[in-house]
């Protein structure tokens, strides 16, 4: 295919950055230490609690990406040899453990399926089994990006508490954050973490965490190794508007657009948006007659969709295939390699370019040689956009 036209990002991160956030960064390189830094770290800090759901915990940023806010959480909160609960539900839940592990900790990586969110009712269970409280932490996947699997983290939160059991609560919402409801404050979270190249619409980056009081309380007495990570001096020089390093002073002014337009649209039509975009395409898979990985509907991610590929089937042709049309879909990663391809639709994106997207899915599913009728997948998602309950969400 020719260049002409745009290259349709539908990766599940990074996503489309807007002109408006480009054109934020577009600018000379100011000084960091300078007098117009504290305005702009403080306006960051409120737009980032507002979509994090906290009123006053602490905003850690760093440049780098989602797995530097990764190993923050864990460096910060976690002592050589603690134990900690995780769930291997998915690649980057894997990864989370994995990270955990490296930095010392004894990871209890618990099996799961990988085609169900992280079940609360297996968190109490374990948990209620460590009556001596060896667990420091539980590590959660907020929406695991290799099977788009949402978990549901307000009942997570239950089972803690029904289990009395104080282990902290360590969530990694890198593809969920501003395209799915958070509320940290509500679930009472511990430390969440995300990263700038997904539903907060940056060029990859940054990582960026949330950190809530008795994490920070613990992290005084933790003694890992620790300097860059640390979050105690970022803490500090951001309450006066300013970095112990030198940060990535062209994302920040990214971010505050990325902020002011997730807030000017509204984050409770930010989620409506992704839940009908989401829906839309899950219709037209279901129209191609493929299956997601979510087994239960109600688990499914609003924003991006798993598409498991017939049997035999390598569904890396289809990206190969999508690429011509100057379309990028995901790969299936770890054991879904070749299994599954993924739809990113978080941060960034409108009803057409979902049609556009599902009608270049068409196209690559076609040119591999898997039968459907043309047109399907995109009539499923027109339907869904058209219907009453959908017009009326603000379509
Ligand atoms: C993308 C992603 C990461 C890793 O973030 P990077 O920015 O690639 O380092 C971690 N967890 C989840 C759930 C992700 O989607």
């Amino acid at each position: 295919m020719s260049g002409s036209g745009r290259h349709f990002l539908q990766i599940p991160g990074p996503t489309n950055v807007p002109d408006r956030v480009r054109q934020a960064m577009d600018r000379p390189v100011p000084d960091h230490r300078g007098p117009d830094l504290p305005e702009l770290t403080h306006e960051i800090v409120l737009g980032l609690r507002r979509v994090f759901g906290t009123d006053a915990a602490e905003i850690v940023l760093y440049p780098g990406s989602g797995t530097a806010a990764c190993e923050a959480a864990i460096v910060n909160t976690i002592n050589p040899g603690e134990r900690v609960l995780a769930f291997n539900s998915g690649q980057f839940a894997n990864l989370f453990a994995e990270c955990a592990r490296r930095l010392g900790a004894d990871v209890d990586l618990v099996d799961a399926d990988w085609r169900r969110a992280v079940s609360a009712a297996a968190v109490g269970e374990r948990l209620a089994a460590d009556s001596g409280h060896t667990y420091k932490a539980v590590l959660v996947v907020h929406n695991e990006t290799s099977t788009g699997a949402t978990a549901d983290i307000g009942a997570i939160r239950q089972a803690i508490d029904a289990a009395a059991h104080p282990a902290l609560l360590i969530v990694d919402t890198v593809s969920g954050l501003g395209s799915m409801d958070f509320r940290f404050d509500e679930w009472r979270v511990d430390v969440a973490l995300t990263g700038a190249q997904k539903g907060l619409m940056l060029p990859p980056g940054m990582g960026m965490l949330c950190v809530g009081p008795r994490a920070l309380e613990r992290s005084a007495s933790v003694t890992t190794p620790r300097y860059f990570l640390d979050w105690k001096p970022v803490i500090d020089q951001e309450h006066n508007g300013y970095f112990p390093y030198t940060p990535a002073t062209l994302h920040l002014f990214g971010l505050r657009e990325a902020l002011r337009m997730l807030h000017e649209e509204g984050l409770a039509n930010v989620y409506a948006r992704h839940a009908r975009l989401a829906e839309a395409t899950r219709r037209a898979v279901a129209a191609w007659d493929l299956a997601i990985m979510p087994r239960d509907p109600a688990e499914a991610s609003n924003s991006l969709t798993a598409v498991m590929t017939p049997e035999g089937f390598d569904a890396d042709q289809v990206l190969r295939a999508a690429e011509r049309y100057n379309l990028s879909l995901g790969t299936g990663l770890g054991r879904l390699k070749g299994k599954v391809f993924r739809i990113g639709h978080l941060g960034a994106l409108n009803e057409l370019e979902v049609l556009a997207t599902l009608a270049g899915v068409e196209l690559a599913l076609h040119d591999c040689g898997v039968s459907l009728e043309f047109g399907s997948g995109v009539r499923a998602a027109q339907e869904h956009f058209t219907t009453p309950a959908a017009v009326a969400a603000g379509a």
